[in-house]
């Protein structure tokens, strides 16, 4: 069998229902838009586990997801999308992509999360557009963007609270959204919700405790995983 779709950190595959899809966890961990290759083990599994205790919790919070279940260490039944190709990126503290830009310093709480979208395409590198870009390029009607912008707040001020007692503070994260292949008048959450896609940091040491550490080659990106998800696990 083949895969529907290889991306750098997941597979996904068909499944007997047409409307759900196999959504697998890889090893593989890139940054720098894929330039920076590396395998952790564990990863697949870490992530999976974390991002179906997140989603499971946004399911309940009432927050429609593209989540069915998980079925084992590095494989969830998900709804099939198709996937909205915006990046919708929220900050809550500067860092990353937003200090380059600005030239701005780390660590600095911003007075509003900041909402910003890029087109999700590696061959030009993810750019930063706006909502009248992504209405010219018919990539979401304005309708839509609503929808994205309304959603992604709603996300954040779950997740921060989520992460807070966890001892994590949120700073920055990426999501995407999907249409429902059996009707495509609704947007859900898809993709993962992982240290892959988060700044997490420690409330009480300020460590990083997310993909920086293997962006930055500070070592022990897979016990930095673990431990966030100890952490949430502890929680339920
Ligand atoms: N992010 C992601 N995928 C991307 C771009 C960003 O998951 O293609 C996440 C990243 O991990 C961080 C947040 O979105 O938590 C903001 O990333 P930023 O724009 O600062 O980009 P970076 O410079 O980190 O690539």
């Amino acid at each position: 069998m083949q895969a529907l779709y290889e991306g750098k950190a997941k597979r996904l595959w068909a499944t007997e229902d047409p409307q759900v899809l196999r959504m697998e966890f890889k090893n593989d961990a890139t940054a720098f838009n894929g330039e920076k290759k590396a395998q952790f083990e564990n990863k697949g599994r870490l992530n999976n586990t974390i991002s179906t205790l997140i989603y499971g919790q946004l399911e309940r919070a009432g927050i429609p997801t593209h989540f069915v279940k998980q079925i084992d260490d590095t494989n969830v039944l998900v709804k099939k999308v198709e996937i909205v190709m915006v990046e919708v990126i929220v900050r809550n503290v500067s860092a990353g992509s937003y200090c380059k830009r600005t030239g701005q310093p780390e660590g600095q709480t911003f007075s509003q999360p900041i909402i910003e979208f890029s087109l999700k395409s590696d061959e030009l590198g993810d750019p930063l557009v706006n909502d009248d870009y992504i209405r010219e390029l018919k990539l979401a009607t304005p309708e839509e963007m609503a929808f994205l912008r309304a959603s992604a707040l709603r996300v954040n001020d779950f997740l921060s609270a989520l992460f807070a007692q966890a001892g994590l503070r949120l700073i920055d994260f990426k999501l995407e959204f999907g249409r429902l292949a059996s009707d495509p008048s609704v947007i859900v959450l898809a993709d993962e919700i992982s240290p892959d896609g988060c700044r997490l940091w420690d409330i009480a040491t300020g460590e990083k405790m997310d993909k920086d550490r293997f962006r930055r080659d500070l070592g022990g990106v897979m016990e930095a995983y673990e431990e966030v998800l100890k952490r949430l696990q502890e929680l339920s």
